[in-house]
Parts: structure tokens; sequence; C-alpha cells
């Protein structure tokens, strides 16, 4: 599974940050990954945000990359998939949903705390 980030990223960063509260750091690794495609890491895959393997000559810089930064989703694995607010773990989900509430997590059993990935 792949994202591609946003080739606008950094403008998009600046129109959605305040001035004072920017950081340096992220805006140079959001110039370094402007329009770039990276694999993700799909141990833990989010609602919201993509944990991507390392990119930078340093190994280790794990970053998380928000959705709304990311252009593309290549191979998306996050189809027929949950996360467990619970226990953190991602799980499958039924075929048919009737009520999220009573979602269960296949791994750990709890229910009501399974979130639906969205996929594009
Ligand atoms: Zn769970």
């Amino acid at each position: 599974m792949k994202i591609t980030i946003r080739p606008d990223v950094v403008e998009f960063y600046h129109s959605t940050t305040f001035e004072k509260n920017e950081d340096i750091w992220w805006v140079q690794m959001l110039s370094f990954l402007a329009g770039k495609t990276v694999t993700v890491d799909t141990t833990t895959l989010f609602p919201d945000r993509f944990s991507i393997v390392p990119v930078t000559d340093d190994k280790s810089i794990w970053l998380c990359i928000p959705e709304d930064m990311v252009s593309n989703v290549i191979d998306d694995m996050r189809i027929g998939k949950g996360h467990c607010g619970w226990c953190g773990e991602l799980t499958e989900l039924p075929n048919e949903i009737t009520d999220r509430q009573q979602l269960k997590c296949t791994e750990c059993g709890q229910k009501g705390f399974v979130e639906i990935l969205k996929v594009r």
C-alpha cells in the first residue's frame, strides 16, 4: 500500500496552521515529501492518518501523514477493516454493517470501539 503526498502540501500546511504554531522541521519534511509516492506501514492503519516507513537517510524517523495531506492511495488495504479504539488493533469488518455501535473487535472482543476505516 502506498500514498502520494499532495504536491501543494507545504502551501496546504501554511493555510491550515497559525504561523506562530508552525513547525520548521515539519515544513522541511513536507517540502521533501511533496508529490512523492511513499510506502505505508500497514501493521497499523488509522481512520484519519497514515504511518509511513522511513523515507529519509535517518531510518529512525517514522512519520505520520494526515489523510488530508494525501492526494492518492494505491492498493488501499483499509477496505473491509476497522480500527479498534479499545485495543488499538486492526479488525475485520462484517460484510454487512447494520449497527456501527454494535461492531465487535475481532481482536479483543469489545463492542462499540470500532471505527470504520474510510476508503476513498
Ligand atoms: Zn480491539
